[in-house]
């Protein structure tokens, strides 16, 4: 029997009764990359620091400079004042845009990703759907909406949703997205600080970290997680390796600076490999111990993780940017009120699986979404919309996202699996005796009769 992509079939009960869940909206299209921060009125009045900013003045004159990983990690996620800790600036009147809020086909296909793999991997009675960083919550909530029209496929099988969030303030939009903001805190009994039912009756969960998330069959999802994780930088000079650290400007009051080390660090000794040949590199070590974390999962528990980023092959070099109200922004002004990103460095991912899953990907947004199936969807919701003006917005959301001058190109999919879901353990011995392993949805071209 030569096996179909499941999404195939999929798709297929999802062209019948899909409508439009919401207007797709417009964009300022400098939201392509990613972004910045909400109240800014604080932070750009001439000559006011931020109180983020009078935290790490006070931080920096008690112990000198810091690297840039614990720079963003403060002026991101600082229990006070962190850009996302304060609720972050995801949305058309934030700082930037991210594709599940572009639009609802977005989330629909990595639900059908999902559901495919599923299939794909026996139907296990029971699994947990990851996913770290759920920013606005628009992105797990049009998933659980085609896990809702699936229904008749998922009857018999025990679904959970557990959410990897820091932010108090995003936690709760989550909530209200997810489940009307009927949630319970700090839960007995349990290792989530909140728990609620979502819309369609399926319980969801809320961690700070990944290790909280309870063992299970869990597929994970990250999507503009890893580019929110701290770097480190590094810079080749004629003395070798320095990293490149923040200070204070000596010249302008309360202005940041980069400098370099003035002689190797601990980071620098440990994470440039002897055969670099880029003269500046990025490493995000956080990003490694949970993707090692993940791989560990899926080969105990089983699963999948799909990761989807702005990234490069460990190509790249200075990749660090910061975002507000849809515009580059300079990454030391203002600290706390923009978003700080740098691009994935998806070599590096691949490395810290340490070979306990296979990888496929890094692949382009734009093929990724056409091999699941996106210009059949796109087209049942303009037939099935009955003005102009949905069917323009619906058309102007699809070339945002496939556009490879807009954000067909510049993001990508990855995926981490069991070895064995693309190999039969005992195909080496055996060969002939076995079915050949569906393909994996995405990955690959939809095959579509
Ligand atoms: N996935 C969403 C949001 C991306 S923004 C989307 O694509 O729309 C990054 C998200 O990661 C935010 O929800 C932010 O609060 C969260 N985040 C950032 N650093 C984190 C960390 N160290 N642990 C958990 N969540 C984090």
């Amino acid at each position: 029997m030569v096996p179909l992509p499941a999404c195939r079939l999929l798709l297929g009960t999802l062209l019948g009764p899909g409508g439009c869940r919401r207007l797709p909206r417009h964009h300022a299209p400098a939201a392509l990359l990613s972004s910045g921060a909400g109240d800014q009125a604080e932070a750009e009045k001439p000559g006011r620091a931020t109180a983020m900013l009078r935290h790490l003045l006070l931080k920096l004159r008690a112990t000198g400079p810091v690297t840039v990983a614990e720079y963003m990690r403060e002026a991101l996620t600082n229990p006070g004042q962190g850009y996302y800790t304060r609720g972050g600036g995801i949305g058309e009147s934030g700082d930037f845009v991210t594709s599940p809020e572009i639009s609802q086909v977005f989330g629909e296909l990595i639900g059908v990703w999902y559901i495919s793999e599923w299939m794909a991997m026996g139907r296990p009675k029971a699994f947990q759907l990851v996913e770290l960083g759920p920013g606005r919550g628009t992105l797990t909530d049009d998933i659980l909406r085609v896990f809702n029209q699936l229904a008749s496929l998922l009857s018999k099988c025990d679904v959970s949703v557990h959410l990897v969030e820091v932010s108090p303030k995003l936690s709760e939009t989550q909530a209200l997205m997810l489940t009307g903001g009927k949630v319970q805190s700090n839960p007995k009994d349990e290792s989530a600080y909140m728990k609620g039912i979502s819309k369609t009756g399926i319980p969801i969960f809320w961690y700070r970290d990944i290790q909280d998330v309870p063992p299970g069959y869990s597929f994970y999802l990250a999507h503009e997680f890893f580019d929110a994780l701290p770097i480190h930088k590094f810079q080749r000079t004629e003395k070798g390796w320095r990293e490149v650290l923040v200070d204070i400007d000596p010249e302008v009051p309360d202005q940041l600076r980069f400098v370099l080390s003035p002689s190797s660090t601990p980071a620098t000794e440990n994470f440039i490999q002897p055969e670099e040949t880029r003269d500046h590199v990025e490493v995000c070590p956080e990003a490694g111990v949970i993707i090692q974390r993940l791989a560990c999962h899926i080969e105990k528990d089983g699963g999948a993780a799909l990761v989807a980023d702005y990234g490069h092959d460990g190509t790249k070099t200075d990749t660090f940017r910061g975002f507000q109200n849809h515009e580059l922004h300079d990454v030391l002004r203002a600290p706390g009120t923009a978003d700080l990103t740098a691009d994935v460095d998806f070599s590096y991912l691949r490395k810290m699986t340490q070979g306990r899953t296979a990888t496929l990907g890094p692949i382009k947004q734009r093929e990724f979404l056409k091999n699941m199936g996106i210009d059949l969807r796109l087209q049942v919701l303009l037939q099935n919309s009955g003005d102009t003006a949905t069917q323009e917005q619906l058309l102007h959301s699809y070339d945002m996202l496939m556009n490879p001058k807009k954000m067909g190109d510049c993001f990508n999919f990855f995926a981490l699996l069991p070895h064995h879901r693309l190999i039969h353990p005992d195909t080496k011995h055996k060969p002939e005796s076995k079915s050949p392993l569906p393909p994996v949805a995405g990955f690959g071209e939809l095959l579509l009769k």
